[in-house]
């Protein structure tokens, strides 16, 4: 009981992710605005930043992918400079073409930064209607390898492998991750989901890794959980999860399946998390590819997502002051976007935020 207060009182559904950064760090973000409705998206956040007086500016870069000269495609070399310059992004989404050109960028970009840990806070929306009213949950995912390690081949005609890579550092550090996370956001359980029963040994690994962590830190209860289970619970009843960890393919599927539970892709925001407090923060949604150009996109997650980022860096106010704008924008009815029922464009949802910060 006394922990659930203590959440209430922290209340701000995107929570604090850790503070290695301090407010007086360089308040240059590295932007990188997508593709499809990302660059909508983004003008959308830079305007609401700039209403509500946030002390950054942005770098923009351009993420299209460059042609080596031994033929592979790469981020193009300015971004990770603007990257490892700055240490924080904030990034629209971007198209992954499917079987054939560039590989994502998205798995790219996390594995040139090391961003080992995925984060994505799920939290009911106030006065939206969804089926569940008492969503608050975290989804942490490894975020660099398993099932997304990109070692596939043929083995021969009609026949391919993927590799399913499971290391015992990349587990016990998001493990350990979770827990903290867990610590620092007055959390008080942490479940492992996993497939230990079949997959006996990559997931056996990381499981071995998360109950190594529990040992740790014996103050936040520990559960495991077979993911097949935690999907049939998670859509019963939600309540009964607080911070879930997992290996990289399962905390896809399964974070999508809670930005479900609580309205969407368009309301649920994410965080790539690093070493020494470097940061990639995303929607989660892709490049709506639908309603590009047409100024119908809902920017609350990527707005969420850099809220996230202010927490980050401790901007805790500003944080705040915006997100609640957000939510009230959006508890009002008046003006939503066509996603959430409503029937006004991106720019007035926008321009309503604004006027509120
Ligand atoms: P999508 O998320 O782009 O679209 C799914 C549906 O949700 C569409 O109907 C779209 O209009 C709607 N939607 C998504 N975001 C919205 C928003 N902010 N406001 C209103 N409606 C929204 O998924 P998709 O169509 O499967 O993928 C399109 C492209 O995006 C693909 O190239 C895919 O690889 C890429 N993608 C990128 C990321 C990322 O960058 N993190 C994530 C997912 C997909």
């Amino acid at each position: 009981m006394a922990t659930r207060v203590l959440k209430s009182l922290l209340a701000p559904s995107v929570r604090t992710l850790c503070r290695r950064y301090s407010s007086q760090d360089a308040r240059t973000v590295t932007l990188i605005p997508g593709d499809g409705i990302g660059p909508e998206i983004s003008a959308a956040v830079q305007q609401i930043f700039s209403a509500a007086q946030v002390p950054i500016s942005w770098e923009a870069v351009d993420v299209t992918p460059v042609k080596g000269p031994d033929g592979k495609f790469r981020i193009p070399p300015k971004a990770i400079e603007s990257m490892n310059k700055n240490k924080l992004g904030l990034k629209g989404p971007l198209a992954t073409p499917i079987g054939k050109g560039h590989p994502s960028l998205n798995l790219a970009l996390r594995k040139e930064f090391s961003l080992y840990a995925n984060v994505r806070p799920c939290k009911s929306v106030e006065g939206y209607e969804t089926v569940y009213k008492d969503v608050d949950l975290v989804t942490i995912r490894e975020n660099t390898e398993g099932e997304y390690s990109g070692i596939e081949h043929i083995i021969v005609d009609g026949v391919v492998q993927s590799i399913k890579l499971i290391t015992e550092q990349a587990s016990r550090r998001v493990a350990e991750f979770a827990f903290e996370y867990a610590k620092l956001n007055g959390r008080d359980m942490v479940t492992a989901v996993h497939k230990a029963n079949i997959m006996r040994m990559s997931d056996g690994l990381f499981l071995k890794c998360c109950r190594a962590a529990a040992e740790k830190h014996k103050d936040i209860k520990f559960n495991e959980m077979y993911l097949d289970t935690v999907c049939l619970n998670m859509v019963q009843d939600p309540s009964q999860f607080d911070v879930l960890v997992m290996p990289n393919l399962y905390g896809d599927i399964l974070s999508d399946l809670c930005a479900g539970l609580i309205g969407g892709l368009g309301v649920t925001p994410s965080g790539n998390i690093g070493e020494n407090g470097a940061a990639i923060f995303e929607s989660v949604h892709g490049t709506a590819p639908d309603i590009a150009g047409q100024d119908k996109a809902n920017p609350t997650a990527l707005l969420l997502s850099a809220v996230m980022m202010l927490r980050h860096m401790g901007l805790t106010e500003h944080a705040r002051k915006i997100e609640k704008a957000c939510f009230e924008t959006i508890r009002e009815g008046n003006v939503r976007t066509a996603d959430l029922g409503g029937s006004s464009k991106c720019s007035e949802y926008t321009q309503e935020i604004c006027r509120k910060v």
